[in-house]
């Protein structure tokens, strides 16, 4: 008995309805973008509003014109505001709109970038060719894009760790080392570098968190006093973190010091530049980062200075065959033919953790074309510059502080006024920013230098113009006279 299968699919039912709310959709994001500057950076989500997130789950058709309504008036609004011309929050990038065009067009296109022969794998064998370019490692070395700099970090540690260990770790596991591996970074490193080191089984502890000189940068007589005491106890060195920007402050660890010091000991030398490995693009400040390009590891973010839309980060590795042989695995079901569908040689799921995997590289290739890499190191200049400025401009206001030398293009400063207890000026400067915050001007972040707690600028912005950081005077000044007059 056989009936009539049914014929359901998830195409629009009304290809012209759909065309039209999509054109409504493009021109509202144009506009969004066009006018981020007349929003508040930030405003919090109105309770009413975060009220319509606890619905029952859909199981009947609203229709996408009543999703899209949903989207523009519950998510639109009340966005996290690095978008915006005055955000300089932790450290990220404002994405553009053609970068917003390619993740619509990626996802048009819809290929999953795991695996099979397909155009995609071009595009992104391109785009992490370019990266090897600005970084300078050589074009034989292996890499993928990855989620971000998170990531990146752990894909290269993985790699140090397989290639420097005296087991087959993929085979025996971490319990058959014969000596405990050490990590070696500044005590300004990232914090998921620490995860990575973790989740690779090797502990918190053997993660060595080496003193920074008065400029947060590697102290490398240190190092190798550490290097030395734990081959003594018997430990076995592994690799040595640098970090191209740092987050705190945006120092630029010595890289060549740390390149010279990791072949004369055999470390793995893996360079963190999610931050500043894209300083080699900037004409007059390249120099920061040489040095970078002898690392055996180096982990990039796109979605930071090159303003690439969440998520795109990239990890390149010296050493392509140890780099493979860290993550290829090939079950029956993922064999690779001689021709067709399923043919080539190389995979990305050979080279990281993720199977399926979308296609982060047509944003950035698309990118890459659309301005040039020239512009992204005139902005890399532009940020270094409005920094130094901003350094400036707090120096000349005599209630400001400025906490850390600028680095890069980070600013880190309190309010001090008629000064206090080291305690009430943390307090002050914790409500400061929080009204800072709330007041939708201006929005830096924070961190605690020597126990200090300081608002923390991190121009990563192409939208910001010099009179943004006047204005974040002001405001800091306005609301640390309130605050201190109590
Ligand atoms: C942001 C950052 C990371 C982590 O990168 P994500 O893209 O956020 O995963 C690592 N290291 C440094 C120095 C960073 O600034």
């Amino acid at each position: 008995m056989a009936g009539e299968l049914t014929q359901e699919t998830l195409d629009p039912e009304d290809w012209p309805a759909l065309r039209k709310l999509a054109h409504q959709a493009v021109d509202e994001a144009l506009d969004y973008l066009q006018q981020v500057r007349q929003r508040p950076v930030w405003q919090p989500t109105p309770a009413a509003v975060a009220a319509q997130f606890q619905a029952p789950l859909p199981r009947s058709p609203q229709g996408a014109e009543r999703a899209y309504h949903d989207f523009h008036e519950w998510v639109m609004p009340f966005q996290m505001g690095n978008t915006h011309p005055r955000f300089w929050g932790w450290f990220m990038g404002n994405g553009t709109a053609f970068g917003a065009l390619g993740d619509f067009l990626a996802a048009t296109v819809n290929p999953n970038m795991g695996g099979g022969n397909h155009v995609g794998n071009l595009v992104e064998s391109q785009v992490v060719d370019w990266c090897k370019e600005i970084v300078g490692l050589p074009q034989g070395s292996g890499g993928l894009l990855v989620s971000g700099g998170s990531m990146a970090n752990f894909v290269a540690l993985a790699v140090a760790r397989s290639a420097g260990a005296a087991v087959d770790v993929r085979a025996e596991g971490v319990a058959a080392l014969p000596k405990p591996l050490c990590f070696y970074v500044s005590t300004e490193v990232h914090s998921c570098i620490q995860k990575a080191v973790e989740l690779l089984g090797h502990g918190a502890k053997s993660l060595r968190k080496i003193p920074v000189d008065d400029r947060y940068r590697f102290n490398l007589a240190a190092l190798a006093q550490a290097v030395s005491a734990d081959r003594a106890a018997g430990l076995q060195p592994c690799a040595v973190i640098g970090t191209a920007g740092t987050i705190n402050t945006g120092s630029v660890d010595d890289l060549e010091g740390l390149a010279a010091f990791c072949r004369q000991e055999r470390l793995w030398f893996h360079v963190d530049g999610a931050i500043g490995a894209v300083v080699a693009l900037a004409p007059h400040h390249r120099q920061l980062v040489r040095g970078m390009e002898q690392a055996d590891s180096v982990a990039l973010d796109l979605h930071k200075w090159l303003h690439v839309p969440f998520e795109a980060g990239c990890v390149l590795v010296r050493d392509r065959k140890a780099h493979r042989a860290t993550f290829s695995l090939t079950p029956e079901y993922l064999a690779h033919a001689q021709r067709g569908l399923a043919s080539g040689a190389d995979w990305f799921s050979d080279y990281g953790l993720q199977l399926s995997r979308g296609f982060r590289a047509l944003k950035v290739w698309l990118s890459f074309k659309e301005h040039g890499l020239d512009k992204y190191g005139r902005l890399i200049e532009q940020n270094i510059a409005q920094a130094q400025r901003l350094g400036e401009l707090v120096c000349a206001a005599g209630e400001l502080e400025l906490m850390a030398p600028v680095g890069l293009n980070i600013v880190c400063f309190r309010y001090r006024g008629q000064g206090g207890t080291p305690q009430e000026l943390n307090a002050l400067n914790e409500e400061l920013l929080i009204r800072l915050h709330e007041g939708g001007v201006v929005a830096p972040s924070y961190t605690t230098l020597n126990g200090c707690y300081c608002l923390r600028a991190a121009i990563v912005n192409h939208r910001t113009q010099t009179a943004d950081l006047a204005l974040l005077v002001e405001e800091v000044l306005r609301i640390g006279r309130v605050l201190q007059r109590g």
